[in-house]
């Protein structure tokens, strides 16, 4: 193109260039302005001659200078934004098509076409602000933020969501479907919600890990468009910790009304049986009647059931007594040789206490390897054998086990052991246990339960030891 044909363009271009927004400029190879179109005076503050003859480099701000200089000089046609310095003193983005001309293959300078883009670059900075902001509140954000498909693959996944899945790294999740995390049973409930849109609110279902974790989680689908493709956004809430609170609260609810409960009904039991027990003593003095001693035996028998249902209430006032864990165990076994021999059952002791003695109240622990030794006989209906041993452990602790042969416990049904009432026997009251731990737990002991089923079950009580020693009481 010559510098004629130019000029007779540059014309056209002024007269509709005068009104525009538009800034055009001609610079020799030096940058320095030869023509200035009148724009420059609204956009730049500068009257067209005040630039003429000045170079375009030196209103350029110093960080774009040496980028802008590189591009004028390499003789093609390009685009570049840069800031440029206005009479006022402030800085404006341009964005500038540089066409460069030559004359006889000799570069002679270059003509500019620019416009002012500093609000649309204000505006992608705010925008680039906005999306890290968005990100990071997103990515932190407490709950699961994830988006999946109409067919729930997972596009997207916060952080938040790799604790949940047990997953390091997204790629471990993205791209695989929501059915690969979740328990098999709340299958049908997401399907349903991926064919309904979601519109049914919030659900709950289980998430499983390949770590083997259960975590209880509430699922709320936002129908949402994703580069153009029907989606859903998805937020998942996990609800484990709260539903393992409710689950204790609830348990303890319940066994807090069955103190109640029993103690009260312990309380209405105990008038008319001493009663009943007094008057039987009675006759039994004036008749000596057989029939009367086994009468009162029973009623023996009963006022002991009775207060052992007075233990399920608030803390009985204590008689606390140095315990050999040892004997008792022995005497324990001792009550139950005779029914063991009916059951075909042999129980062996295993003792290696030493001198070890606790400190609690003997009956009430009678009472626990009463109940641990009567589940034990009847876990084993076709017979077997039952070891009692103990032993004190390196923490100082009295451990005693009593392990059996018999069928074993289901191991989804061990966390309901020990609250009232859950039997699985026909004629079971489902309080043993029950009493067994809060007896322990009144003891400053613990209880866990080892079964296998068709192996047999070891239910292991630990209780601390008391050292006579080492009891202020004792110094004398
Ligand atoms: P009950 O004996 O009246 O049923 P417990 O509280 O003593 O009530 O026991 C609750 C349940 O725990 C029993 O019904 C039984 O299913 C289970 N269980 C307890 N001990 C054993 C054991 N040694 N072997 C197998 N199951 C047991
Ligand atoms: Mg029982």
């Amino acid at each position: 193109m010559n510098k004629g044909n130019l000029l007779q363009e540059l014309e056209i271009y002024r007269s509709f260039i005068q009104y525009s927004d538009i800034l055009f400029s001609f610079h020799s190879i030096n940058g320095d302005f030869s023509y200035v179109s009148p724009t420059s005076d609204p956009l730049l503050g500068y009257k067209p001659e005040e630039l003429l003859d000045t170079s375009l480099f030196d209103y350029s701000h110093p960080s774009d200078r040496k980028k802008l200089k590189d591009i004028c000089s390499s003789q093609s046609y390009e685009r570049v934004k840069y800031r440029f310095c206005r009479k006022e003193g402030d800085y404006i983005w341009l964005e500038t098509t540089l066409i460069p001309y030559c004359e006889s293959n000799e570069p002679k300078g270059f003509s500019t076409i620019s416009r002012n883009v500093t609000n649309q670059i204000a505006t992608e900075a705010q925008l680039e602000e906005n999306k890290e902001m968005y990100r990071l509140l997103v990515e932190n954000f407490q709950d699961t933020v994830g988006i999946i498909t109409k067919s729930g693959h997972w596009i997207y996944i916060n952080d938040t969501a790799k604790k949940l899945f047990g997953v390091t790294r997204k790629e471990e999740v993205v791209g695989k479907s929501i059915f690969d995390f979740i328990f098999p049973a709340s299958h049908g409930e997401v399907r349903r919600q991926l064919m309904q849109n979601g519109i049914n609110g919030t659900f709950e279902l289980t998430v499983s890990r390949h770590d083997g974790l259960k975590k209880y989680v509430q699922v709320k689908l936002i129908p949402t468009i994703y580069k153009e493709r029907e989606t859903f956004q998805i937020l998942i809430r996990d609800l484990t910790e709260q539903k393992k609170a409710e689950e204790i609260m609830h348990r303890t609810e319940k066994l807090s009304v069955v103190g109640q409960l029993a103690a009260g009904i312990a309380h209405e039991i105990r008038n008319p049986l001493t009663a009943i027990k007094g008057f039987t003593q009675l006759l039994k003095k004036e008749d000596h009647n057989d029939y009367l001693e086994v009468m009162l035996n029973e009623l023996e028998r009963i006022e002991d059931i009775v207060s052992d249902l007075l233990i399920l209430a608030k803390p009985q006032p204590s008689k606390l007594e140095e315990v050999d864990i040892g004997i008792l165990l022995e005497d324990t076994v001792d009550l139950f040789r005779s029914e063991a021999i009916l059951h075909n059952v042999e129980i062996k002791l295993d003792i290696d206490l030493g001198d070890s003695l606790i400190k609690g109240e003997s009956n009430k622990l009678k009472q626990v390897f009463i109940n641990l030794l009567k589940n034990a006989i009847e876990a084993m209906p076709n017979g077997g054998g039952i070891t009692v041993s103990a032993i004190r452990t390196s923490n100082g602790e009295i451990m005693t086990k009593v392990k059996d042969e018999g069928m074993g416990i289901p191991e989804e049904r061990i966390p309901n052991l020990g609250e009232p009432f859950y039997s699985t026997k026909e004629k079971g009251t489902g309080l043993g246990l029950m009493i067994c731990n809060r007896i322990i737990k009144n003891h400053g002991g613990t209880i866990s339960i080892e079964s296998k089923i068709n192996e047999g079950t070891t239910i292991s009580v630990i209780l601390p030891a008391f050292s006579p020693s080492k009891t202020p009481a004792n110094i004398k």
